[in-house]
């Protein structure tokens, strides 16, 4: 993150729903490396502007790049082959299934292997599962049913699926909702460890503002749809929207 190199970028995104300008016209610059946060009242636009960067929603104008290439118009699939995943949540957990297998089903996906109904290789890919499981803090977890799981644990096991496609950037959209606060700061201070131990970058959306101004390198504000600040997190602190709409215009509290 040292000379600031730009990984992903948008430029001019608009997006619009009817009349309602849910995007717009946002130029983001991400560095490589960082741990970026995106933050904004509740309607501002943030997990629009995230699903327009994966394409998961088309944009009316704009473009994006990752690693300096176009990638506005690429499918979604394509887009996280590349290294730029978003993190889905529960849904893309094999509920009935244990962690471990969870994990041995995005590997499989990820070297390309098609995965069949025949009796699978119970030590299948062994080492990487357990590697990725332990990453995350859940190699006591490996057997244990994805369903059974304590919600905390199951975010985790989220991100482990996600970071088993080895991101170069990994996307969030409030990793730590509905995890108590502490919790909430174990998980998002684990992904932040792991961003830095190994080099890839974060872009997470979250509105405990605490993990906010802890974890993050750098922070964007959205509102009605617009980008109005992006910087570090003692210069956001100091700016003006922020401080009313979060602090009530000078207390820490939210
Ligand atoms: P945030 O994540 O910051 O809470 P969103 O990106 O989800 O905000 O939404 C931004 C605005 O766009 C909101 O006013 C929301 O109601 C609207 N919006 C989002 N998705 C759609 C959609 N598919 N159709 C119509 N309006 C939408
Ligand atoms: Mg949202």
């Amino acid at each position: 993150m040292a000379d600031n190199k730009v990984i992903l970028k948008t430029e001019h995104l608009s997006r619009y729903f009817g009349a309602l300008k849910a995007t717009n016209d946002v130029s983001l610059e991400i560095y490589d490396g960082e741990v970026h946060a995106i933050i904004g009242p509740n309607g501002a636009g943030k997990s629009t502007l995230m699903d327009l960067i994966v394409n998961r929603t088309a944009p009316n104008e704009g473009r994006v790049f990752f690693e300096g290439r176009e990638i506005t118009h690429m499918a979604p699939y394509k887009i996280a082959n590349m290294g730029l995943c978003k993190c889905f949540q529960i849904s893309k957990l094999f509920s009935n299934l244990t962690c471990f297998e969870n994990i041995q089903i995005a590997l499989i996906k990820k070297h390309g292997k098609v995965y069949d109904m025949r009796p699978r290789r119970a030590d299948y890919l062994k080492d990487e599962v357990m590697q990725v499981l332990e990453s995350v803090g859940m190699g006591g977890n490996a057997d244990e049913t994805a369903a059974l799981l304590s919600y905390g644990d199951q975010r985790r096991l989220e991100i482990a699926i996600t970071l088993a496609m080895e991101p170069k950037v990994l996307m969030l959209d409030e990793p730590t909702a509905g995890v108590a606060r502490a919790e909430g700061y174990e998980i998002m201070e684990m992904i932040r460890d792991l961003a830095h131990e190994r080099g890839f970058t974060v872009i997470f959306i979250e509105h405990d503002m605490q993990i906010v101004f802890n974890y993050s390198d750098r922070i964007s504000v959205l509102d009605h749809g617009a980008l109005i600040a992006t910087d570090t997190p003692e210069r956001i602190h100091e700016n003006e929207f922020v401080q009313n709409a979060y602090f009530g215009g000078g207390t820490e509290d939210e």
